[in-house]
């Protein structure tokens, strides 16, 4: 992984010469003045940790497994979003851990966070490092240090029940090997991030992430039949069953809590049969409305594909819906939705039956073309992001999700508080996921960076929260809270909600080693 950007820098994409004239002459986009800093000019803060820690932590998980050097710290310093790649171009590593420390099984890191908590040394849950949200900033005030706990290691598909369909699989695992291990006994999860070739599974369930393939498939969340978790007070192992009436389900108290209440060290999930048979294809619609009313009608009465999506007339025209395309010709006026299909033979069936569906709904068949080209291209987007920060662009993508009636007030809400914030950006949407009650839009935003483009960012970020939130939206589907949703996710969940989650973390982590300021202050 590219430690100023995203992926692995082989793979990166230049600019289509359209897309460079298009972000001059449309976005007054200009060069940035200052160039990148390479990785001998990151500024990191001294490492922190005594001696007598950095020993203990050796002692635990082996001294080849506890890392101090620029290398490792500079690699596992903040996430993926935009604002923290623009503080690693700027050479800003003042987010470093002191020391990146990897254990090999639950009874380390259940070792770790005690010698942590004694020593009031701030852990960092560390899965593939994605986090959009500053999910893995951890606040330094007040402890001796703060360890990136990188679960790398813990990485093996432990068992398969067949018989049940649930695979035990470790956290560390990233999702391309989980997929290839699954792969081995004709299964699949079927969990497709864009972040896909580079997050891990614990990080999927710590974070609550949803796929790209989850109108079939369900959110990460929904796989999850069991967990264990490694606290500063020792042992939590949930799920015995499929569904339980066994009083409130405290593995909902897991996900999503983002390594601020534990290190989840194994998962039983939910797994499929791997499909036999794809097919994705384009449909075209007059609008975003009528392609919305399309994609509701087939959440609500069927059939419902395995993938679905529906770009707005903005995202369809400049073609990011397939980022394979991107600057190719905008052929296709109207809303452009994908529609994918997956199974064994009833897949050919499920379509024709979808696709009476869409064609009765106004929409005109585009083909397979589109919709393989979207599936080639789908985990694409992110390279270009790298091309237009050094292009002197700033593009980062946000989303929220809401019931069908309020999704165009949510929709207007996001993009006038971008314009209003921006000036003239460019705003593309996309509805990602569907459900029988309503749906998750994706915004992705193309500006000129002004002088400080850090800061003209966290204006609109700020801004663009507090409209989600009036507009009654929730502050994420499924980026999480981390740090930069974190006031939003109080406002949606009101002071009583933020005292439960307070004394649900002072139970399990009364030292407040764990992730300190992510998810609540
Ligand atoms: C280009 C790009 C595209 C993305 N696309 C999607 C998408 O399509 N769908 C989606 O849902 N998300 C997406 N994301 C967001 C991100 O990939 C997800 O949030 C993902 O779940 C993070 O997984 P990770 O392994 O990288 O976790 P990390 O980024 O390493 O960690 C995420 C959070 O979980 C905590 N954590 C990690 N592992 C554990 C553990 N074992 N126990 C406890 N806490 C832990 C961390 O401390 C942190 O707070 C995208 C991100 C990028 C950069």
């Amino acid at each position: 992984m590219l430690w100023s950007g995203w992926g692995d820098p082989a793979k990166a994409a230049a600019l289509p010469a359209p897309i460079r004239g298009l972000l001059r002459d449309m976005l007054g986009v200009r060069a940035p003045e200052t160039p990148a800093a390479s990785f001998g000019e990151v500024r990191l803060p001294v490492a922190a940790l005594s001696p007598l820690v950095l020993s203990e932590l050796r002692g635990i998980v082996g001294a080849d497994h506890v890392r101090s050097d620029d290398d490792a710290r500079i690699r596992h310093t903040r996430g993926k979003s935009t604002p923290d790649l623009m503080r690693m171009r700027a050479g800003d590593g003042s987010d470093a851990p002191d020391a990146v420390v990897l254990p090999g099984s639950h009874a380390e890191v259940l070792e770790l966070l005690r010698a942590c908590a004694a020593h009031r040394v701030a852990v960092v849950p560390f899965g593939g490092g994605t986090s959009v949200v500053g999910g893995l900033v951890a606040a330094r005030q007040g402890f001796a240090g703060v360890v990136a706990l990188d679960l790398a290691r813990l990485n093996r598909l432990v068992s398969v029940d067949a018989e049940s369909m649930v695979v035990e699989i470790e956290p560390g695992l990233r999702a391309p090997q989980a997929e290839r291990l699954l792969a081995g006994h004709g299964l699949t999860l079927g969990h497709f991030p864009q972040s896909f070739e580079y997050a891990t599974l614990g990080g999927f369930a710590a974070a609550r992430s949803s796929g790209q393939a989850s109108a079939g498939y369900g959110r990460f969340d929904d796989m999850v039949v069991g967990l264990t978790v490694a606290t500063p007070r020792g042992t939590l192992d949930l799920g015995r069953a499929p569904k339980s009436a066994a009083g409130p389900d405290l593995r909902q108290v897991i996900l999503g809590s983002e390594g601020a209440f534990g290190v989840i060290t194994s998962l039983r999930l939910r797994v499929r049969r791997a499909p036999a048979e794809r097919i994705y294809e384009g449909w075209r619609f007059a609008s975003f409305a009528a392609g919305s009313a399309a994609l509701r009608r087939l959440a609500q009465d069927g059939p419902l594909p395995t993938v679905l999506r529906l770009s707005d007339e903005t995202e369809t025209m400049i073609g990011l819906a397939r980022p394979g395309e991107i600057g190719g010709p905008a052929a296709d006026a109207g809303c452009l939705v994908i529609a994918g299909y997956e199974g064994s033979s009833e897949v050919a069936g499920l379509r024709d039956r979808a696709a009476t569906v869409l064609a009765g709904l106004g929409g005109v068949p585009l083909g397979p073309g589109p919709g393989e080209s979207w599936a080639h291209g789908r985990y694409s987007a992110p390279y270009l992001r790298d091309s237009l920060l050094a292009e002197g662009a700033t593009v980062e993508t946000l989303e929220t999700a809401g019931f069908w009636s309020n999704l165009p007030r949510l929709y207007d809400a996001v993009r006038l508080s971008l314009h209003a914030s921006l000036g003239s950006p460019l705003v593309m949407c996309h509805v990602s996921h569907v459900y029988g009650t309503g749906a998750s839009l994706y915004f992705t935003v193309v500006t000129a960076q002004s002088g400080d483009p850090l800061a003209q960012w966290e204006g609109a970020k700020r801004s663009v929260n507090e409209a989600i939130v009036a507009a009654g939206g929730t502050i994420s589907h499924h980026h999480g809270v981390g740090r930069d949703h974190r006031e939003a996710y109080a406002a949606e969940i009101g002071d009583l909600g933020v005292e439960i989650l307070r004394g649900v973390k002072g139970r399990l982590d009364p030292e407040g080693i764990l992730n300190p300021g992510v998810l609540i202050a």
